[in-house]
């Protein structure tokens, strides 16, 4: 199995386009959230179950989850949140620990968990945790600029998720993203390097 570098961060804290720049230098990426809406989109492995329990009135007319509908539900009611999970988990877990293992043409794989910190698993699986990290202040404007949500809204997303210091504290290596893009470049650079040695010195390792 390749080096895998979990990467985790707040909401809006830049994950994604902190992967995108190790994408580039030719890192695997294995996303739990893009897998979590293909097992949720029309024909998803997940769908046929969330049918069976929750009813057609959490389901689009081309068969995929309506979401607003889902989380109407899962809002008010904790153990149809836990039934939720329950199906989605190990599906989860199941998709990005295969395309983990295939990614053998990339020297590491970054997999992307928003909520690797909240969920030890993950922890567990990756050989380090590389956190995006930046102020609050910063994740709630990017995120009211990207979505429209209101900063009370974003304030109550980020109540839901790992404080700051919790994700600093499990950190192997930390991109701090509050500037520009040419901000991000030099860290990313350094911590590829980085990587690019520890997997070629991984016992087993793809290559
Ligand atoms: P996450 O995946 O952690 O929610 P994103 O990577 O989607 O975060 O970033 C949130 C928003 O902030 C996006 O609209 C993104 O384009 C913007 N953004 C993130 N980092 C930077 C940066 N260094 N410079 C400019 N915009 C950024």
């Amino acid at each position: 199995m390749s080096l895998i570098v979990g990467l985790t961060g707040g909401i809006g804290s830049g994950k994604t386009t902190v992967a995108d720049l190790f994408a580039e230098r030719g890192a695997a990426l294995v996303d739990t959230d893009a897998i979590a809406h293909e097992l949720t989109g029309p024909q998803g492995a997940a769908m046929a179950t969330i049918a069976a329990a929750f009813g057609a009135a959490v389901l689009r007319p081309d068969g995929g989850l309506d979401r607003a509908a889902m989380r109407a539900v899962v809002f008010s009611d904790r153990a149809a949140r836990t039934r939720l999970e329950a199906i989605l988990h190990p599906l989860i877990r199941q998709q990005s620990e295969a395309r983990c293992e295939a990614a053998t043409n990339a020297p590491y794989v970054l997999l992307v968990v928003p909520l690797l910190v909240e969920t030890g698993s993950y922890r567990e699986r990756a050989d380090r945790v590389l956190v995006v990290d930046c102020d609050e202040s910063v994740q709630i404007s990017r995120v009211m600029a990207r979505s429209g949500l209101a900063a009370e809204d974003v304030k109550a997303i980020m109540a839901t998720q790992a404080s700051r210091a919790d994700r600093r504290a499990v950190a192997d290596d930390m991109v701090l993203n509050e500037g520009g893009l040419e901000a991000l470049m030099p860290q990313v650079e350094s911590l590829h390097q980085r990587y690019l040695d520890l997997a070629r010195a991984k016992p087993h390792a793809g290559r």
